[in-house]
């Protein structure tokens, strides 16, 4: 389900759970009323309930038409405006959608509660409409009504970031941190890596480099961001703080060995500013035998002793790692191809066959040709689509 499948089905159930509570309100009331009094109210009860039961038989364009019916008897039901705006920007009709928002806000008598949710509303149509500077207005404004409205925050967030706003997208982070309770050290710590960046760029990379305080606030904050490890490396590289640098790139080592395999270029050439390559090797190798080593890394070593010409290690490293993943096309490929460089043809053969066998291990035999469905067996009634034989083998 993608993006925007989500949006439409969040914009529908809150459009279903606005009208539900507002047709329970009605029936309570018309039921009070004697019968030919109000038969306007009858209409619009029934015009409501038409439009809840297309809304939920996901027939959008007919609740539009009975909503619209609705809003001509009532003018006044803000709830039915509400969600007819919604659904116009869900279904793309964003100009619809805002002309409708902007109505309800020009009304002088609207409660508070209800300006927040055009407002809100207002900001998204906005949003969707790539209106940035207007969305970016009427969250702001919903936010002065409320404070903590966190949704408004989110998407206010949101906008900053794609605008490249990242001083404001971190203040507006940790507002939105504040009000849900829900830490995003991931997300905090790239925002602290952009504004270093771009602090970087603006006063000159000098004898101070105005990057390294975001980026160890970055590594306090996330201290798995590898990227905040390579640039703080990279910062100290460029002061001549090699073994600061060295220091560096190793911490990632032990704090997400898993990425590790993309720090060793840079800490090769650490080592080699210090001359120290038998340093180089020695991390590399512990790191290599380490339990938690990936096997990229284990790859990527391989081919630097390849490089120097030690084929016969590389080998040795790549088979005690293939062991280890016997899952990993990159390392069977370079084992592959290395034991043929060295003539071992048959243990090539052997690698590729295993290699083969566990991938094919893994593959489904069947797919659903109606909803894509995968399984090793086939079924005659599809588990996903309940479709009867409609499963292919792959
Ligand atoms: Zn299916």
């Amino acid at each position: 389900m993608d993006i925007a499948h989500l949006t439409g089905w969040s914009a529908l159930a809150i459009t279903v759970g606005a009208i539900i509570f507002r047709a329970g309100y009605r029936m309570g009331r018309d039921d009070a009323l004697s019968f030919g009094e109000e038969p306007e109210r009858h209409q619009e009860t029934s015009y409501t309930f038409r439009g809840l039961n297309f809304l939920l038989s996901d027939e959008p364009d007919k609740a539009i038409e009975a909503f619209t019916n609705v809003v001509r008897i009532n003018s006044e039901t803000v709830e039915i405006h509400l969600s007819l705006g919604n659904l116009f920007r869900s279904r793309g009709e964003v100009g619809r959608a805002i002309r409708i928002h902007q109505n309800l806000i020009a009304r002088p008598s609207l409660s508070d509660a209800y300006r927040k949710a055009a407002l809100y509303a207002l900001g998204e149509d906005y949003r969707q409409g790539g209106f940035v500077d207007r969305a970016i207005d009427s969250f702001r404004r919903v936010l002065e009504l409320d404070p903590n409205h966190r949704k408004a925050l989110a998407g206010l967030q949101a906008l900053h970031e794609n605008e490249g706003r990242w001083d404001i997208a971190l203040d507006i982070l940790k507002r939105l941190v504040k009000v849900t309770g829900e830490e995003d050290p991931r997300r905090e710590a790239h925002l602290l890596i952009k504004i270093g960046l771009e602090q970087a760029r603006t006063l000159g990379e000098g004898d101070d480099h105005p990057g390294i305080d975001w980026f160890r606030k970055a590594i306090r904050v996330y201290p798995g961001c590898v990227e905040a490890f390579r640039l703080l490396g990279e910062a100290q590289l460029s002061q001549n703080k090699v073994k600061g640098a060295i220091q560096t790139f190793a911490t990632l080592k032990k704090n997400r060995p898993s990425h590790f395999f993309m720090l060793m270029e840079p800490l090769k050439r650490a080592y080699i500013e210090q001359g120290d390559l038998g340093g180089f090797e020695e991390c590399m190798r512990n790191a290599v035998n380490a339990p938690s080593a990936s096997p990229r890394l284990i790859v990527l070593w391989s081919r630097e002793l390849q490089s120097r010409n030690r084929t016969r290690e590389a080998v040795d490293v790549l088979l005690k790692g293939y062991s280890k993943y016997p899952g990993s096309v990159v390392m069977a490929r370079l084992l592959v191809r290395l034991l043929g460089h060295l003539n071992r043809e048959e243990e090539a053969l052997g690698v590729a066959v295993r290699c083969l066998d566990h991938l094919l291990s893994r593959q489904p035999g069947f797919q659903c040709s109606q909803c894509g469905f995968q399984s090793q067996d086939i079924y005659w009634k599809c588990p996903q689509c309940h479709r009867w034989d409609a499963m292919e083998p792959m």
